[in-house]
């Protein structure tokens, strides 16, 4: 069998940019102000605000206007809730993003669904996640599994009928991803961590997403020839950042497949300017 195609996340995500692009050139003309996009940082985490910093940036390359807010790190739940507040009210605020994790004295869980949902451009609201359920047509979706199904497609794979596995049961990842690929019609099992038999159920699959944060969790001969693995495991390890597939050793036997970095991670980006962008349509046709 030939070596898997590599699925290129970065050159998906620069198509999905551009029409992203094109599309807010177009709102801003027709309604005389530019999507915005509301950043809420709390904290000091490296990783998040190095998040955060790339997510203003790819916002302004595709003219996204960028309202950011870094209230301390020692805000009290109260005034935090009381921003968001701010921002749902903010005609000029589509999207409300809030990066996570917050730090420990903040219950996320009673903060994520103050956000309006209509603004949730992370689809993390229990509204937003109970319309993914429901199969509802304008749930907002998260970044990562929408940017997944984005790759899946790109990749020229067929779902309908086909047996796909997710490792991973996280409310951002894996939860809605199987949401999304019941939803085009694939046959899906749900594995964690206290699956059995982890690579006999691989094995059987036509699709196999990693989201489990485990380096080398997916090897070789947990999958068939001819699969298709998705590789969203981002782990920092002492040999770089590394998925968790064995991209190699799988490489060799799937039919196509994401690197670390440069697969899932860009699509994520790309996803919250689609997301944005369609907060704003929303919004602005509803006069905002
Ligand atoms: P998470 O909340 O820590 O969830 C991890 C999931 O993996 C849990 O459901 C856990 O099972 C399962 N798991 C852990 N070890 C396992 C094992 N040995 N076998 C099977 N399942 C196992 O993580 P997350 O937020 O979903 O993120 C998952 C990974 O994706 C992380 O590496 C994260 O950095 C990465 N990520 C990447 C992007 C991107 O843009 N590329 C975006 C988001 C996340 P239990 O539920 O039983 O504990």
């Amino acid at each position: 069998m030939a070596e898997a195609q590599v699925i290129d996340g970065n050159a998906v995500a620069a198509r999905l940019r551009e029409r992203v692009a094109a599309k807010v050139e177009q709102l801003t003309s027709a309604h005389g102000r530019r999507p915005g996009l509301a950043t809420i940082l709390v904290g000091d985490d490296p990783a998040s605000e190095v998040y955060v910093r790339m997510k203003r940036n790819d916002s302004a390359e595709v003219g996204i206007e960028s309202f950011h807010h870094e209230p301390g790190g020692d805000v009290s739940e109260q005034d935090l809730g009381e921003l968001i507040g701010r921002l749902n009210a903010d005609d000029r605020v589509d999207g409300i993003l809030l990066q996570l994790p917050l730090p420990t004295h903040l219950d996320q869980a009673a903060l994520v669904p103050l956000i309006e949902p209509g603004k949730d451009v992370d689809g993390l609201t229990p509204m937003n996640a109970g319309l993914l359920a429901q199969d509802q047509i304008g749930a907002m979706v998260p970044c990562t599994p929408a940017g997944v199904m984005e790759l899946l497609d790109a990749a020229d794979v067929e779902l309908d009928g086909s047996r796909a596995v997710v490792i991973g049961r996280s409310i951002l990842v894996g939860k809605p991803l199987v949401q999304l690929l019941l939803a085009a019609n694939a046959t899906v099992t749900h594995c964690h961590s206290h699956t059995r038999d982890l690579g006999a159920i691989c094995r059987e699959a036509d699709v196999v997403v990693a989201a489990a944060g485990r380096p080398g969790l997916v090897t070789a001969d947990m999958v068939s020839e001819g699969a298709v693995v998705i590789d969203v495991g981002t782990n920092r390890t002492d040999a770089g950042l590394v998925g968790d597939v064995d991209f190699e050793g799988v490489r060799a036997k799937a039919r196509a497949i994401t690197p670390v970095p440069g697969g899932v991670g860009p699509m994520t980006r790309a996803m919250l300017l689609v997301n944005t962008v369609a907060a704003a349509q929303a919004n602005m046709a509803g006069g905002g």
